[in-house]
């Protein structure tokens, strides 16, 4: 190289950004490390595909790495609370006195999916149909005649709680809405706009077709179904009015490519950045600075509800950890403690898809497989209903994240005035607490089979890993 080369290229190295691919930065081990996390990763989507499964998943993988349920006596280290089983939050005690620093990672188990309607059942042409409601953004076509699974609670009458999963055991039966063929569809679907082709209450599920025994009966499918639903379970009709009832998609998470790069399973917004955090937590046991991982329900519809960002199980869990650390929680002390707190606000973003780049702007938008993507804020349009991280609160996180090797990328989600999206952020940015987004990109976000890289699932988690070891 000449000397005029050599002098271009260092300073190429000292002011220019470049962004930087995962793999070109792993070594051998490395790449290793990022697979074997993807294996435990993969086992967590299949056990957690609802909000509920997600939080037993979350206790259960907890409780091993030596949390405990807190109790107001005791004054334990590691400490979880559930919000009505919806929603949990995890605290280690740090070192340092906890108004000298709060360290959350906040991140959400609820993703979108179809409901069942709490009065569901009917019968039409001899078969047994459920309505459904859905619950956060869909694209309806995706839903449509492929295997689904049903997870849920059904309440009875005397307050017994009857647990639902089926289609997921080898040998289930599954469920599924039937589409219509091509052959007839041209009308009725094809020549309307995507958003309107499937309509939302054609989304019914198909559920049985033997009929009872005696033919002077009416309904007779509904009346051997609901006959078939006492004997297995116990219950009535009227049970269903109170249950939740999810149907997701029956399939497990599967490695893709040839090189078995990227992770596809439903459900990795944001679970994702759950199961990042809750590693990180778990493997961080004597922080500087108390931590805490908030994983939340309701996201996706607005973290509307008292399982969601909105409601103020923050503050109760906090003052278990003031507890917890041997102070009396006083409101003061408590807002004082949320307000210094600096967190991170951790959800699944889109990474830019190669075949609509054209929704992107490519130099602020994040690539697969460059690492965590930072969004500075969120929101849509003029910047409405963002959280805005300070450029302070920028620049330290980028220091840790330098110093300690993460690979990392700055952006925000598509092209300005093409859509947009919030996450919790500005929830908890109430409190005054300095908060970012970061999260790991995706492709097929939202769909029933959403794929992420595992470069970018593993500097994910040791993005979070950083945060609560010293950030
Ligand atoms: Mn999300
Ligand atoms: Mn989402």
């Amino acid at each position: 190289m000449g000397k005029e080369n050599e002098k271009t290229k260092s300073l190429e190295e000292r002011v220019k950004l470049t962004g930087k691919l995962v793999w070109d930065r792993y070594d051998e081990a490395q790449v290793k490390q990022a697979f074997a996390f993807a294996e435990g990763y993969k086992g967590f989507l299949d056990e957690a595909k609802t909000e509920r499964e997600a939080v037993d998943a979350i206790v259960k993988s907890a409780q091993k790495a030596g949390f405990c349920a807190y109790s107001q006596k005791g004054k334990d280290k590691r400490i979880y609370r559930l919000n009505k089983d919806k929603s949990i939050g995890l605290a280690t005690v740090g070192k340092q006195p906890l108004e000298k620093g709060l360290r959350i990672i906040v991140s959400h188990v609820d993703s979108p999916r179809l409901d069942l309607k709490q009065n569901p059942l009917y019968e039409e042409l001899d078969m047994v149909l459920l309505r459904t409601h859905y619950y956060g953004g869909i694209k309806k076509y995706q839903w449509v005649a492929q295997p689904l699974a049903m997870h849920g609670i059904i309440v009875k009458t005397d307050g017994k709680k009857v647990k639902i999963v089926i289609g997921e055991r080898e040998g289930d039966p599954v469920f599924t809405i039937c589409d219509l063929l091509p052959h007839l569809s041209r009308k009725a679907q094809e020549e309307k706009k995507l958003k309107e082709a499937i309509e939302a209450e054609k989304l019914t599920i198909l559920a049985g077709h033997l009929p009872f025994a005696d033919r002077e009966a009416k309904e007779r499918v509904k009346l051997r179904i609901l006959e078939l639903l006492h004997e297995q379970y116990g219950i009535v009709e009227e049970d269903f009015l109170s249950a939740e009832l999810e149907l997701v998609p029956a399939s497990k998470a599967r490695d893709v490519g040839f090189d078995r790069a990227f992770v596809a399973s439903y459900g990795q917004d944001d679970r994702v950045c759950s199961y990042a955090s809750l590693k990180a937590m778990e493997g961080v046991d004597a922080p500087p600075f108390t931590t805490m991982a908030l994983f939340l329900d309701k996201e996706e519809v607005g973290s509307e509800g008292n399982t969601g960002a909105k409601s103020r199980f923050l503050e109760l869990f906090t003052a278990d950890i003031l507890r917890a650390a041997g102070k009396e929680p006083s409101d003061v002390l408590m807002k004082e403690i949320l307000f210094n707190a600096k967190a991170i606000s951790a959800d699944g973003t889109a990474g830019i898809d190669p075949n609509y780049k054209d929704v992107h702007e490519a130099q602020n938008n994040a690539k697969i497989g460059y690492g965590v993507c930072l969004s500075k804020f969120t929101g849509a349009g003029g910047k409405y209903f963002s959280s805005d991280a300070s450029a302070e609160y920028v620049g330290e996180i980028r220091e840790l994240f330098n110093r300690k090797g993460i690979t990392w990328q700055m952006g925000e989600l598509g092209k300005v005035d093409e859509g947009g999206g919030g996450t919790v952020a500005k929830y908890l940015a109430l409190y005054g607490m300095d908060i970012i987004d970061c999260g790991t990109p995706m492709l097929s976000m939202h769909s029933p089979f959403e794929v992420a890289s595992k470069g970018d699932i593993y500097e994910t988690f040791r993005a979070y890993r950083a945060f609560l070891e010293e950030g």
